[in-house]
């Protein structure tokens, strides 16, 4: 396996990073998960606008320019001999003396890894996946903004460590005010009346972009659609949930605290957009 590290592609038992490095001391970095599909990259434009993103907002100034990505990332891809793979850019503040400045490391740490793509079991797909709603809060936005895709996850591991002791595949988090969020690493949707639902940015959510793709197609294909606050009663009774990232795409949800959501199976809408996604993935694909 080759692995992007700095400023070549090293083999993997090469591809080391120092004790020092910020990113393992202190969390201090960002980085962004793509997925390829016959070497094409989905959203690959929106994926680095917000690895930049990221990076100005924690003072991180990438140290390539963004029209260079493309090329690296195909070739990562390539080296490994992958078309459908599983992407991973990560920065961090990169090595330096102990302590919080980040002035102490003058040089970012940059590791682009490819892995052959795992498709999750097709039984997820056809049956839909059970949620629970955790106890940790997200973020609070004003405290560490969810918006910023960075390498302090340890809010989503809690989320997804009380999930799997309550034996489910994920955590709905709420916010510090009691509205839903999202999941551990996807965005939630629901139905209720038809209408397709899913909490606002403001709620204090990360933006995913497949999040974006699915509320692009149901606008061109005539859903309703509603961005808001909602707590938890109203996925309770939702006729319908699913989840989004980049690696599931639409996964339907069965299950909510062991209470079936709507009919407890995949509803009509959530395979709508999940077949509407696939039908009209080539338009994504860079
Ligand atoms: N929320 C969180 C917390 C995530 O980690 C992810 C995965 N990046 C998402 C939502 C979905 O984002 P995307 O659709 O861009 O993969």
């Amino acid at each position: 396996m080759w692995v992007f590290l700095n400023d070549k592609f090293v083999d993997r038992k090469e591809a080391v990073v120092s004790v020092f490095d910020h990113g393992f001391l202190y969390g201090d970095g960002v980085y962004e998960t793509l997925r390829a599909y016959g070497g094409r990259i989905f959203m690959l434009q929106q994926h680095l606008a917000r690895l930049h993103r990221s990076g100005r907002s924690i003072g991180l100034d990438l140290p390539m320019p963004e029209k260079d990505w493309p090329a690296l990332l195909s070739e990562a891809i390539s080296r490994n001999g992958l078309t459908d793979a599983y992407l991973r850019i990560t920065i961090s503040r990169g090595e330096g003396e102990i302590g919080l400045d980040p002035a102490l490391c003058p040089r970012p740490t940059v590791v682009i890894l490819a892995k052959p793509f795992a498709p999750y079991p097709p039984a997820l797909f056809l049956d839909g996946v059970s949620l629970t709603i955790v106890q940790v809060r997200r973020n609070l936005s004003a405290a560490l903004s969810p918006q910023i895709k960075s390498l302090n996850v340890l809010n989503n591991i809690l989320a997804k460590q009380e999930a799997t002791r309550a034996r489910a595949f994920d955590g709905i988090m709420l916010n510090a005010e009691g509205y839903l969020t999202e999941c551990s690493v996807s965005n939630i949707f629901f139905v209720r009346g038809g209408r397709l639902c899913t909490p606002s940015l403001e709620c204090g959510i990360l933006d995913g972009i497949t999040r974006e793709v699915v509320l692009l197609l149901a606008r061109e294909n005539g859903v309703p659609i509603e961005e808001g606050r909602y707590n938890a009663e109203a996925l309770r009774q939702a006729d319908e949930c699913f989840l989004t990232n980049t690696t599931m795409e639409v996964m339907p949800v069965r299950e909510l605290d062991n209470m079936p959501v709507g009919s407890g199976r995949p509803g009509p809408l959530t395979l709508k957009l999940r077949e509407l996604f696939r039908s009209n993935l080539s338009r994504f694909l860079g």
